[in-house]
């Protein structure tokens, strides 16, 4: 059985895409310090698998910690989510994001060219492309950073790239994604966020649930369709089993790969609001307030290269994302803190 290391396990993402690969046959071992996360997640994933967690409370950025994970567990590949991922707080603290996902990403390196292993998925973002210079973005659009948060996944990305470079027998899949919301359809998992949420669905089911009055749009004047801001939504089961796609393709066919991760098309804030509301029965209040600085008016996946290449695409709409983001917050209203 191949056995995947998943770092930030218990993340949004990591905990969905742990459920995926073990419906595929993958045996998992996750990894994570729980700096924004619950041990909860554990106790949900063994619920739904029927498999107790294998599970090591770990910093990536801890050399002698990750050395000894790996002396421990006979590791094929790696799936690389752990990093730190507030666009605004990275600002504010650019060395703690830089410490963290630049360091930790090395020092998770490091310790697989140890031991052998050189398979990984990285979680990049559509974030590299920065402004758009023509939409949908392909994987060959320039990239550039418009923040710390992400310059930290654009050198991310290039780190992988000098490392695969210096030893071919490195296989890396560069898997940038674009927004991925919804949560598990058993509604035992999902995005939990930490304080005010930063982004836009658990922002509207904080509204829906009545933990806030009202959803802030920010901006209303953008040349789009309804003048809201746009953004390829995706669901993080589908995001999960595009990991699994990759991965197979990387022990499969021993070729690496960079693909976008997204349904290929883009939604309003208000097209949300109201399939949100229309899937949940619930009013969502908002007011259109001030653009958010750096925010970019619109963006969206030219998703042909990851159908090609990985035979995969979304196929879960922005009705089912809502659906499901909704039963996950009205029987966890207060996230993984039951
Ligand atoms: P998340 O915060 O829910 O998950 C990340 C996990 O990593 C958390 O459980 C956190 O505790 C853990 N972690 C952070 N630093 C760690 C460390 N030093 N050691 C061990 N664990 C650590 O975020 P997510 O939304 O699941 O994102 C996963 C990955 O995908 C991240 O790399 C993120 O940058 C990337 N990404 C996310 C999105 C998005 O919209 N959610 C979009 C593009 C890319
Ligand atoms: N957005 C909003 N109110 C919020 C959060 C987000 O209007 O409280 C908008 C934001 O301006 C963008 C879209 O929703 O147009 C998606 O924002 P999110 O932060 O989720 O993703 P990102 O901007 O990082 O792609």
């Amino acid at each position: 059985m191949t056995t995947v290391l998943l770092t930030g396990a218990t993340g949004y993402i990591g905990s969905h895409t742990w459920l995926a690969l073990q419906e595929a046959g993958f045996s998992v071992v996750g990894l994570d310090n729980f700096s924004n996360s619950s041990p909860e997640v554990l106790k949900r994933l063994h619920e739904l698998s029927g498999v107790a967690p294998v599970f090591e409370r770990a910093s990536i950025t801890d050399a002698a910690a990750m050395e000894a994970v790996f002396s421990r567990h006979r590791i094929d590949a790696v799936v690389h989510f752990a990093a730190s991922k507030a666009v605004g707080e990275s600002g504010a603290q650019p060395l703690a994001y830089y410490a963290n996902n630049i360091g930790g990403l090395v020092t998770t390196c490091e310790a697989m060219r140890r031991h052998g292993v050189k398979t990984m998925v990285f979680s990049s973002s559509a974030t590299v492309y920065g402004d758009p210079k023509y939409l949908p973005y392909d994987e060959a659009h320039p990239l550039s950073a418009m923040n710390v948060y992400g310059r930290t996944k654009l050198y991310g990305e290039q780190i992988l790239r000098d490392l695969e470079a210096s030893d071919p027998a490195w296989k890396i899949a560069w898997l940038r994604y674009f927004n991925p919301v919804g949560a598990h359809e058993s509604g035992r998992i999902g995005e939990d966020p930490r304080g005010v949420p930063n982004n836009l669905m658990p922002y509207v089911t904080q509204v829906a649930v009545g933990r806030r009055e009202f959803l802030q749009v920010f901006g209303g004047d953008y040349d789009t369709v309804d003048g809201t801001g746009v953004r390829d939504y995706l669901h993080v089961v589908d995001l999960a089993e595009g990991h699994v796609a990759a991965l197979r393709h990387l022990l499969d066919q021993r070729r690496s790969l960079t693909v976008n991760l997204g349904a290929g098309h883009g939604h309003s804030v208000l097209q949300l609001v109201r399939a949100f509301e229309r899937a949940s029965g619930r009013p969502v209040p908002y007011r259109i307030v001030d653009r958010r600085p750096g925010d970019l008016p619109a963006f969206w996946a030219d998703a042909t290269l990851a159908r090609q290449q990985l035979g995969w695409q979304t196929r879960r709409d922005l009705e089912t994302m809502c659906a499901d983001s909704w039963r996950w917050q009205q029987a966890n209203p207060n996230g993984f803190d039951c």
